[in-house]
């Protein structure tokens, strides 16, 4: 979308990475190879299927190459994006699959692969959730590397010719980031993308301001012309006029020395005014994140979403793998705790490896610890990995979607024999490693007294927990305003949660959006929350309001909103309070 002052031109998209650039376009042609298919003589087939072959082995090879280079280079922080394609690649399925359409349409290699990544693409295209639908993009890198090799159309690193530099390109890869010479890129600009993509995360990871989805930005920009990013909102300005060129030079101070100043306050301690501790965590889906977390004045992950690493791919990840990658996010967050989530799947995520029925409403259905119940080999694989790792660092066991004892009893019980099965084998774990549930279902608030007995830990996911207790799907946009956070039903379940959790000596935490947002800071921490887990970007803002409320206050806070019957009641009393005791309004 675009509007025109002048020769000015405002673009909007997605905000992909906060923060601003101004400086000068570049547009980088990082279009696909272009490929032609044609048919090919019945004696040629084998040679076809031998060239595809050899063309997946010497990409396979460069991959490895740059992981080496990068490893040396930039440390390993970044590696899991080469990690990820490199794993993809070892899945013969891409060769399988087109080879068997060279032999049966008989048509040549590079044909057959962009058939296979068709196929790919309208599997993909159907998955309902935004975060799943995108991991597309890591599957089509792999297939461009490949086609690149095939035809000898190699594509070199970003290099900027001049500093300040905002990269304007159809797509990116997470190669092309971890690549791109950042002394003198500032920001990037793509048609393509959105905010939970790889590229999404590494330009969030090295502080990158990036706004996606732009139509047609990369035939619109020009190279050397003057523009302006805004990461936050989601604008590109082309040819800004002196005014807006000056208000964003002063926008970018602000966004700045407020980002410099939040990030200085954030390595104080959570505490509040009354010398209270409540401990703020990060939650992250891949290693890379674990040092924003600390950058940002996290003390540890409280809630590690281990899907990522059960996408995209059509086989389950072994246990040896799986313990890599956990240890690398502990590795990134030591030596602070990490929890680990076992897999959520199932509902609206989707995963290639594990087929499920279509179901009729699949946010009530075969999912999360259910699945992981169902199959108990696989689960058993991830409580391993996770064992394993629980011996180089403080390591929490978290199971999703809890609904009452039973679930939790099968899941504890197979976590013992993933322990016996590790003790026979000689390898050392935590013996005494923690398990806890998330609380986000109703049924598992009701029974929070008995849970509590038997879990070590709650975490609330009040993004579920809203959205069941209410009835309302929580990614419905026109149900927006009815998924109240201060819903007195939802309020009453928190409370409900953590005096269960408190009588019974173990801690309660939220590692729901609601943790991540201060305005709900004093009613949290007023009903004697002990840990709050949320994205990185906002644990500097959530401990500033930590830092200026007293626990008592914020009991009394807490309580006075049980008085009200309605959300916006409670909402109207909270922005009154606030603006009253900690001189602030709703950001
Ligand atoms: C939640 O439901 O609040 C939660 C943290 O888990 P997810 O968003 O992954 O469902
Ligand atoms: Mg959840």
């Amino acid at each position: 979308m675009a509007s025109v002052k002048n020769d000015m031109r405002l673009f909007s998209g997605i905000a992909m990475s906060p923060g601003i650039a101004v400086g000068r376009l570049q547009v980088v042609d990082r279009q696909s190879p272009t490929v032609e298919a044609y048919s090919v003589e019945h004696e040629c087939i084998d040679a076809e299927i031998e060239r595809l072959r050899t063309a997946i082995e010497q990409t396979r090879s460069e991959l490895e190459a740059i992981r080496t280079r990068l490893a040396e280079n930039a440390g390993s922080d970044h590696l899991i994006f080469i990690e990820t394609h490199l794993l993809i690649m070892s899945d013969d399925r891409l060769f399988s699959e087109s080879a068997a359409i060279i032999e049966s349409s008989r048509i040549n290699a590079e044909g057959a692969l962009r058939r296979t990544l068709h196929k790919y693409r309208e599997f993909f295209a159907g998955i309902e959730d935004a975060y799943l639908r995108e991991r597309i993009s890591d599957v089509e890198a792999v297939v461009e590397r490949i086609l690149r090799t095939m035809t000898g159309q190699v594509q070199a690193p970003i290099s900027a010719e001049h500093g300040q530099t905002i990269v304007v390109a159809h797509d990116l890869m997470p190669a092309d980031i971890l690549q791109m010479d950042k002394t003198r890129i500032i920001g990037m600009v793509t048609e393509a993308g959105g905010r939970t993509t790889h590229a999404a995360i590494l330009a969030r990871a090295f502080r990158l301001p990036a706004v996606a989805g732009i139509d047609d930005v990369a035939d619109l920009a020009y190279d050397h012309a003057p523009a302006i990013l805004d990461g936050s909102s989601g604008t590109l300005i082309l040819n800004p006029d002196q005014a807006t060129f000056r208000r964003y030079l002063k926008l970018k101070q602000r966004y700045e020395y407020n980002e410099q100043a939040l990030l200085k306050s954030a390595a104080l301690p959570s505490l509040t005014l009354d010398g209270h501790r409540i401990e703020l965590k990060g939650n992250v889906e891949v290693p890379e994140e674990g040092a924003f977390v600390l950058s940002h004045g996290g003390e540890g992950v409280g809630l590690y979403r281990t899907e990522m690493l059960f996408m995209n791919r059509l086989e389950m990840p072994e246990e040896d793998e799986q313990y890599r990658i956990y240890g690398a996010m502990q590795q990134a967050v030591a030596p602070h705790p990490l929890t680990i989530r076992t897999l959520d799947a199932g509902g609206d995520k989707l995963l290639a490896g594990i087929p499920l029925s279509v179901e009729q409403n699949p946010a009530m259905g075969m999912r999360a610890i259910r699945l992981a119940l169902a199959m108990p080999d696989e689960f058993k694989k991830q409580l391993r990995a996770i064992l394993r790792v629980s011996i180089s660092g403080p390591t929490r066991i978290m199971f999703p979607m809890i609904s009452g004892l039973e679930e939790l009893r099968r899941a504890r019980a197979l976590l013992d024999e993933a322990k016996e099965e590790l003790a026979t084998a000689g390898l050392p774990f935590d013996k005494d490693i923690q398990a806890g549930i998330m609380v986000e279902i109703p049924s598992a608030v009701t029974l929070a007294d008995l849970l509590a007995r038997e879990a070590d830990f709650f975490s609330v996911g009040t993004n579920d927990l809203i959205q069941y207790s209410l009835a309302v799907d929580r990614s419905n946009e026109q149900l927006a305003p009815m998924y109240q956070p201060l819903h007195p039903a939802v309020l009453r379940s928190l409370r409900r949660v953590v005096e269960a959790a408190h009588l019974a000596g173990i801690p309660a935490c939220i590692c729901g959006e609601m943790a991540g947002d201060p305005f709900f800071l004093p009613i949290l921490l007023g009903l004697g929350f002990d840990e709050l887990s949320m994205n990185a970007t906002s644990i500097p803002r959530v401990k500033q309001m930590v830092r200026r409320c007293s626990r008592e206050r914020a009991a009394e806070i807490a309580h006075a909103c049980f008085s009200f019957a309605t959300a916006v009641e409670i909402e109207a009393f909270l922005k009154q309070q606030i603006a009253i005791h900690f001189q602030t309004g709703r950001e």
